[in-house]
């Protein structure tokens, strides 16, 4: 099975205008064509999920209201998920945007979210301004872990127009250690801090990674994200990493489908073989590629 554990989903009417302009930004310094951004419906997710052979995608909803003004409240973006989620059961797995800092009424939307729109965790976005590991989401987090709700965090640098400090992967250390039944998926391996995630991955039994928005790394770089997921089976173990996509935002360069072939060709360059580094086997790249994602949400 093969498993996509990180993908965007919207229409333009649920952007704000600073999303709208992120997006725009990210086009012009990469020389995107927009139009393949912009373009995030459930039937084209669905036909190039068909082509990659992809069988499953999380899609995630996401809560900037704290940052961008937004056009639909949160709340709608969690119903525009569900619904996509309803209509594709078989395809889509759905993770609700909730910022931790709306509180009560934060928590309120988890619980119908899980509850009653069949979604199975939650999407956070710390890059709007919140350390996740502040006390005060305590509650939020304590409920998440009651409900079995699969937290899928971003890490790494983020978008122009939001906080870097936020990103690191460390602040979630403690959150994972206050909070032993709670799954936590640090996203994009916290690229550029990416010993740091490896390391808090390595420690701590319920973090995980997906390797989403690496699409470059393995076009042009491919040493770098070989070498990562090298370190990570001498390190943490194949058992936490997790295909993903940040599907649409890298499609201009490599397709769902290069991307889930890519993983499946990958060899370790003389480099770093010189260097020690052990090669992945066919298995460990079918847990890579679905097993680990299946065992997290339990398919
Ligand atoms: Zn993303």
């Amino acid at each position: 099975m093969i498993i996509d554990a990180h993908c965007h989903i919207w229409e333009e009417e649920l952007m704000s205008e600073e999303l709208r302009k992120i997006i725009l930004d990210i086009c012009a310094r990469k020389d995107f064509d927009p139009s393949q951004l912009f373009n995030a419906t459930v039937e084209r997710l669905i036909r190039e999920m068909d082509e990659a052979g992809i069988d499953k995608t999380v899609i995630v909803g996401i809560d900037y209201g704290f940052l961008f003004r937004g056009k639909v409240p949160y709340k709608g973006y969690n119903d525009y998920v569900a619904n996509l989620i309803q209509e594709y059961p078989d395809r889509l797995i759905g993770l609700a945007g909730i910022d931790p800092r709306r509180g009560k009424e934060g928590i309120q939307e988890l619980d119908r979210c899980m509850n009653e729109l069949g979604m199975r965790g939650v999407k956070l976005w710390p890059q709007t301004g919140f350390f996740p590991d502040d006390y005060s989401y305590y509650p939020f987090y304590e409920r998440a872990q009651e409900l079995g709700a699969i937290i899928l965090c971003h890490t790494g640098a983020p978008p122009p127009g939001t906080y870097l400090k936020y990103c690191h992967p460390v602040n979630l250390d403690k959150v994972a250690i206050d909070f032993p039944d709670l799954k936590i998926i640090m996203a994009h391996v916290g690229n550029p801090w990416i010993s740091e995630a490896l390391s808090v991955a390595t420690k701590n039994f319920n973090i995980y990674f997906d390797i989403s928005g690496w699409e470059g790394q393995f076009k042009f770089a491919p040493v770098a994200l070989m070498q990562t997921l090298a370190q990570a089976k001498l390190g943490c173990g194949i058992k936490k990493v997790l295909f993903g996509s940040d599907w649409p935002l890298f499609t201009p360069i490599v397709s769902l489908k290069e991307w889930v072939e890519g993983i499946k060709k990958l060899k370790l360059p003389p480099p770093l073989k010189l260097m020690g580094l052990p090669e992945l086997n066919k298995e460990e790249k079918e847990m890579i590629l679905g097993e680990n994602a299946a065992n997290i949400y339990n398919i």
